[in-house]
């Protein structure tokens, strides 16, 4: 178990230590050699939890054997009061009784000897059980008892000038059968109360025990299921508490607790806002960026002191929280503001720039039917660029909202879809040469939805021009797997770093590196393709890719659509 206990707990601890070690010695008293002693332990480390407890259960039953010794009684039984079930039950130790049989042993606290000794606090002494009708309903008749003791276990709390302020009974011990045939006399009766102090203070104090080092062990297993990362350092500068997330955030592997925390965090932005924490200036929340083998993740760090009752400085607290995907999405919001404003801006200038100059032109006949048709044709295409930006805006708004972008299902031809957009995309550009590549026979139709089909190949080739600057091949690859259409749309162009494979499916994704900062776009374009594949079409995609050598995004959609299955994905 780790140790967080800087307070009262510890104190608490060393205190039922102490206590149950000077019980033991007054117990043992000369028969037991130093050698036979349990060797104390230091007071905060878990061996010693685990040894105290053992300590007592050993001072006990030494104690309860001695009882019987004393008293020449037959057997000797503590029975402890049980609140929830107000049942009074044997506990071990016992002496001269099978433990055993004792588990389920239990006694109602208004029956029998044991519930009257319980309830008034005032010893019993029989002297034939078999006749005695107070035995009835208890556990003497189990046993074959004859005659007997029974007295409270009662604890006394006492101030420091030893007064009694507070007494309780706990439950009551059992001497039972006199041995050699004799009986109990009223000298016995006042021995077993006095040895019974004993025993109940030594019970209190193991289940007093067993309270704190449960609440210690829950605390520290709260700590440990916490998802943000929690850290405590002490005065003294060391590593007081680490729990697992922390451990992870600084890839900690072995116990660091007791450790000066500058050489385990390292960082040392973090170490000059403990330091200065532990000071007493209460540092502001601050970001810390750790960054492991070129992965970086920021944290929000906050701290606190925290103070004993008396105002003293038992260390400083910092919890920290995981926010790089919150700053990642913060960033790329602000990156695609930048870009979604020049997205409209381009276009928007070329139109005005055209038709202002086709304008200005109309009375004095400037330009000839071409250059007219030309300039409308670029007025057009980039009015149609507007629309296809604003679309991508408006489907974005529509899945985020958990709306589908409502397919039209229908039987159409395959492959004269492919030669379409092969054929447009290659008049696009003349620096690049779109070509396709069949290697099985593609089926004549497929279900599914043409125009949407026709917007994931338009906008895979479109990235494909896009990402390859210097011009270059541009190939559909055309398969089938199974009944599945397989299509990869491969260029050689700037290619996509391995971290970014994923994510750039992710909305307002893009890499974000000296090569691609020069092209423009939103980080929309995949996000929606991988909604159409994914959600439209029931397939799957995803991008293979070398920099610098060029990309490949693979598709793959059904031939035989289930038309039901795939509008109950989009109801
Ligand atoms: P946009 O192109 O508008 O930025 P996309 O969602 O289409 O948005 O693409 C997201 C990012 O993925 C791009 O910014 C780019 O970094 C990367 N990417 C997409 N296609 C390619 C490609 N063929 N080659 C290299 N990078 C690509």
């Amino acid at each position: 178990m780790s140790t967080f206990a800087p307070d009262g707990n510890d104190q608490e601890l060393e205190r039922l230590r102490k206590e149950n070690e000077n019980l033991r010695r007054q117990l043992g008293g000369s028969q037991e050699t130093e050698a036979e002693m349990p060797k104390p332990v230091p007071a905060d480390s878990s061996t010693s939890e685990v040894t105290t407890i053992r300590e007592g259960d050993i001072t006990l039953r030494r104690l309860v054997q001695r009882i019987a010794m004393i008293l020449q009684s037959e057997m000797i039984l503590i029975m402890f009061y049980e609140r929830e079930s107000g049942e009074l039950i044997a506990i071990p130790p016992s002496y001269g009784l099978d433990e055993h049989k004792l588990q389920h042993c239990k006694v109602r606290a208004t029956q029998g000897i044991t519930g009257q000794v319980f309830r008034e606090g005032e010893p019993i002494i029989y002297h034939n059980a078999e006749t005695d009708p107070r035995t009835r309903k208890d556990l003497i008749n189990l046993f074959k008892i004859q005659n007997g003791i029974c007295v409270p276990l009662i604890i006394e709390h006492r101030d420091e000038e030893n007064r009694i302020v507070d007494r309780s009974t706990i439950g009551v011990l059992h001497a039972c059968n006199k041995r050699h045939g004799e009986d109990f006399n009223d000298e016995d009766v006042r021995l077993l109360e006095r040895m019974a102090k004993n025993v109940g203070s030594i019970i209190a104090n193991l289940q007093l025990y067993r309270e704190v080092m449960k609440e210690r062990e829950e605390l520290a297993q709260t700590f440990e299921s916490l998802t943000s990362g929690l850290l405590l350092v002490s005065p003294e500068g060391k590593i007081s508490q680490m729990n697992s997330s922390a451990r992870a955030i600084f890839r900690v592997e072995t116990d660091v607790v007791g450790q000066p925390f500058p050489q385990v965090l390292k960082d040392k932005s973090l170490v000059d806002f403990l330091q200065s924490g532990l000071g007493g200036k209460e540092a502001p929340p601050f970001e810390l960026f750790l960054d492991f083998h070129g992965v970086e993740r920021i944290y929000a760090v906050q701290g606190a002191l925290v103070r004993s009752d008396e105002g003293r400085t038992l260390g400083y607290v910092s919890i920290l929280n995981d926010i790089t995907e919150q700053k990642n999405i913060d960033k790329m919001k602000s990156s695609f503001v930048a870009m979604a404003s020049h997205e409209l801006r381009t276009p928007l200038t070329a139109i005005k720039g055209f038709s202002s100059t086709l304008l200005e032109a109309v009375d004095d006949n400037i330009y000839g039917p071409e250059e007219q048709k030309e300039f409308l044709g670029i007025v057009v295409s980039e009015c149609d660029r507007l629309r296809r930006l604003i679309d991508d805006l408006l489907n974005t708004a529509r899945i985020e909202a958990g709306e589908s972008l409502k397919p039209n299902y229908t039987r159409f031809a395959l492959p004269p879809l492919i030669e379409k957009v092969a054929m447009v995309q290659n008049q696009a550009s003349e620096r690049h040469h779109v070509s396709v590549k069949y290697y099985d026979t593609m089926p004549e139709t497929i279900i599914g939805d043409e125009d949407k089909l026709d917007q994931i190949f338009t906008n895979l080739l479109n990235n494909a021009i896009k990402y390859s600057p210097e011009g270059g091949d541009v190939i559909i690859h055309a398969k089938m797997d199974g009944t599945d259409c397989l299509f990869g749309i491969q260029d050689s162009g700037i290619g996509i770093p391995a971290d970014h494979l994923q994510k750039v499916f992710e909305k307002f994704h893009r890499v974000n590196n000296e090569d691609n900062r020069k092209i423009y776009g939103t980080g929309l374009g995949l996000f929606l393709v991988k909604h159409l594949v994914d959600q439209v079409h029931l397939g799957k995609i995803w991008v293979e890719s070398t920099v610098g050598e060029g990309s490949t995004f693979w598709f793959r959609i059904p031939s035989d659509l289930d038309i039901e299955q795939a509008k109950k994905m989009n109801d």
